[in-house]
């Protein structure tokens, strides 16, 4: 049993007209909770029940840990979600309609991610957010829809976070043999750790984050995504947190679809044509998603 949908993959036109060549969608902001998370959080909670897991522990105030919550609640199995004081009631009050306990805990991350760790006992599964190879494998069947449509792109554009996202779609190309078909990987200015990675040719961490894309906040990519550059054509771009919002209000009016701004920065560089679009025809925008921001807030942010 899936627990993510097939997703569609459509043309827009707008993209189309305003970039100059085809710009094929792949709305994963339609999956139920909201992005492609579920993909690889859905199969790693499966893998994990199958091993015996009875209790599933995130702690991502964000899409992962929504996606953990959607799960938890589809397969009957209990969900604890440890959340920093700072996380939005709008993460909140979704992880609750799911049914998950949420735990309020520390000011930061870290001191969430520590206590959700302490409570582990033998029969919790842990679910980390972007480094976990079942996450990837989940991923990777965005690409198998792709692939089963007929419609092979000259490029694929995706936002980064922890690289999650990537090291699936790198898994998805290369299991299609779409090794020819290079990634774009699109990050906002105050998140930008694939980037400086990509720079120093190994992982480092960034001394701290500055973006409105909160769902890419990882001060470190995971290693894979590392490997996934080394074994594919990958092109980092770094896009402002204002293009993102702007991509993001941009998009509601074409598409009538609400995204985050980490989702909005790929769109960003089909919005304002990135230079490394040139010489694909035939560009495919993974539109990640993200159900934490509202209409009012990317408002907000895109006057400060
Ligand atoms: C998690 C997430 C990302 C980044 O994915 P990674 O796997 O961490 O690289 C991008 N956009 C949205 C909406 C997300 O939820």
């Amino acid at each position: 049993m899936n627990l993510h949908i097939e997703t569609p993959l459509v043309e827009s036109r707008p993209l189309s007209v305003l970039a100059g060549r085809r710009v094929w969608l792949k709305l994963e902001a339609l999956q139920p909770p909201g992005s492609f998370k579920i993909r690889g959080i859905g199969h790693a909670c499966q893998t994990y029940v199958a091993r015996g897991a009875r209790r599933f522990v995130s702690s991502s105030g964000g899409n992962a840990g929504l996606a953990v919550a959607y799960t938890g609640r589809r397969l009957g199995v209990p969900v604890t979600v440890v959340v920093p004081e700072t996380t939005t009631d709008m993460a909140r009050k979704l992880l609750c309609m799911e049914g998950a306990e949420v735990v309020v805990h520390g000011g930061s991350w870290q001191e969430a991610n520590q206590h959700a760790q302490s409570l582990l006992g033998p029969n919790d599964a842990f679910l980390h957010p972007f480094d976990d190879p079942l996450l990837w494998h989940g991923h990777a069947s965005m690409i198998d829809e792709v692939a089963q449509a007929g419609c092979k792109p000259d490029a694929v554009v995706l936002s980064v976070g922890g690289g999650g996202l990537l090291s699936g779609v790198v898994e998805g190309l290369h299991r299609n043999k779409w090794h020819d078909v290079p990634v774009l990987a699109v990050e906002t200015e105050g998140a930008a750790s694939f980037h400086a990675a990509v720079r120093a040719g190994h992982s480092v961490e960034l001394e701290r984050l500055s973006s409105v894309a909160t769902s890419l906040g990882a001060k470190r990519v995971c290693e894979q995504a590392l490997r996934c550059a080394a074994a594919h054509p990958v092109q980092s771009v770094v896009v402002s947190d204002r293009s993102a919002l702007s991509a993001c209000e941009r998009f509601l009016a074409d598409h009538r679809i609400l995204v985050e701004p980490a989702c909005g920065a790929s769109l960003a560089a089909v919005y304002d044509r990135a230079p490394a679009l040139e010489g694909h025809d035939n560009v495919l925008v993974i539109v990640c998603g993200g159900a934490t921001a509202t209409i009012d807030q990317i408002r907000a942010w895109g006057r400060s």
